[in-house]
């Protein structure tokens, strides 16, 4: 089992030192995690320490442990993502589209303007990003594929209509998909994406990985054995890792 997706930082809630990191990846051992990776926020970069990671890791050796970044998509942020993610030798960069016109659309506050706006329009605008996320060429997955879903205001179209140009470039450029349990503890209870998106990825032949999206060291690997199981139902058989943003395929066993 994996879990790519762990913020150390949480959103600034602490600092990165070798007692916080220790945390997470004893963390990771109790759940029997083999690979974990670091992939904090890119708006905290000043704060991030990927040397101290890398040396805390040495006391692991049982463990895999990744150093990778999840990155804030926006178009007009290519070139500077480009030289970040030049800038360190990650294992593998995760783009998430967290905002639509400079509006951070999962923040609790926002739920009344979901209300607002035309719901299909919403998926459109939001997927047509994702589309361009993966098209980027900067990123090894893309996170949380479907957040626009966070408050559970579901689009009058299929939503596998409303996704398919964005998982047609996610294919195309080679990317992975995450299943990330953390969207069962946002108001909309399911994991992201949900199943009816998972069947159609796994048609495609997308590969997937497993995200936690801990923000704290108790979350790490939460849900991710029943991911796993739901992967297994729908007939996947391995998911991948990443080791300098190359792919590695582990079994699901
Ligand atoms: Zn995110
Ligand atoms: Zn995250």
């Amino acid at each position: 089992m994996l879990d790519l997706h762990v913020h150390l930082l949480g959103h600034m809630d602490r600092q990165a030192t070798k007692e916080n990191i220790r945390s997470f990846l004893d963390e990771a051992q109790r759940k029997d995690i083999r690979q974990i990776g670091f992939a904090d926020h890119d708006m905290y970069w000043g704060d991030l320490d990927f040397g101290l990671l890398r040396e805390v890791a040495g006391e692991y050796p049982e463990l895999q442990v990744r150093v990778g970044l999840e990155v804030n998509y926006e178009e007009d942020r290519e070139e500077k993502i480009a030289r970040m993610i030049d800038s360190y030798p990650f294992d593998y960069v995760i783009g998430s589209v967290h905002q639509i016109g400079g509006w951070f659309f999962d923040f609790p506050e926002e739920e009344e303007t979901h209300l607002r706006r035309d719901s299909d329009s919403l998926y459109q605008e939001y997927f047509s990003l994702v589309e361009k996320a993966a098209s980027s060429g900067l990123f090894n997955i893309i996170g949380h594929f479907d957040l626009i879903k966070i408050f559970k205001i579901r689009p009058q179209t299929d939503v596998r209509i409303l996704a398919r140009q964005a998982l047609q470039a996610i294919k195309d450029h080679g990317l992975a998909l995450e299943i990330n349990t953390n969207g069962r503890y946002k108001p909309v209870q399911e994991f992201y994406p949900e199943i009816k998106l998972m069947e159609v990825i796994q048609k495609m032949e997308i590969p997937f990985t497993l995200g936690s999206d801990a923000h704290e060291s108790g979350v790490v690997g939460r849900d991710l054995r029943e991911a796993c199981q739901l992967l297994k139902n729908i007939g996947v058989n391995d998911i991948v890792g990443f080791t300098q943003r190359r792919k590695e395929f582990l079994s699901l066993e």
